[in-house]
């Protein structure tokens, strides 16, 4: 692990049986507390955007909104957000995904993407990768291209790496 995954590592915050009993909920507050903490994980996020040839940048609601707003204006790319649906007030696609319980629904405006754009999605963690999963369909019904996927850390037990292979067609999947 190299000085500056640790340094963001160490900021996240466990918090056991939150929302829920037997959630350990990552907390990452205390990260975006820390300047030098949220510079370096901006720095590094950006830096895999420019890697990986993006031309926009997306952020899942809610705490992908903060993490991807900063890594686009550092990588001089534009900001979309992918929101729970019913708050884009204008035209959208819409994508329904399955939750352990029930479903639920993400939308981006039509107009934010287009064929010619490749597109990095940006989230702060990957817990079952349903969300993710759910914003590369709307990535490529949009006629877009996806350039990868960047968390800020992965959840490994829960399986969402291999949920999201057949959705990445090959795309790279980044934690930091
Ligand atoms: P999933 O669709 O299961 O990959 O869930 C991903 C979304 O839920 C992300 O937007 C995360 O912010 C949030 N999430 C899921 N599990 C956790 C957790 N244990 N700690 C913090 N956020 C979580």
């Amino acid at each position: 692990m190299t000085g500056a995954a640790e340094l963001l590592l160490s900021r996240i915050r466990d918090v056991p049986d939150y929302p829920q009993p037997g959630v350990v909920f990552k907390d990452i507050t205390p990260l975006l507390a820390d300047p030098a903490a949220f510079t370096a994980l901006t720095d590094e996020l950006a830096e895999l955007c420019v890697r990986h040839g993006a031309t926009k940048i997306v952020g899942l609601e809610a705490r992908g909104f903060i993490l991807a707003a900063p890594v686009a204006i550092r990588a001089g790319l534009g900001f979309i957000p992918v929101r729970k649906a019913g708050k884009l007030p204008g035209a959208t696609l819409k994508q329904a995904y399955d939750l352990e319980y029930g479903s639920a629904e993400i939308e981006v405006h039509a107009e934010d993407l287009a064929a010619g754009d490749r597109v990095m999605v940006i989230d702060d963690v990957l817990a079952t990768g349903g969300t993710a999963e759910a914003s590369l369909h709307l990535v490529r019904r949009a006629g877009a291209e996806v350039a990868g996927v960047a968390v800020l850390m992965e959840l490994g037990f829960l399986g969402g790496r291999a949920r999201l292979e057949p959705a990445l067609k090959g795309a790279p999947l980044d934690a930091v």
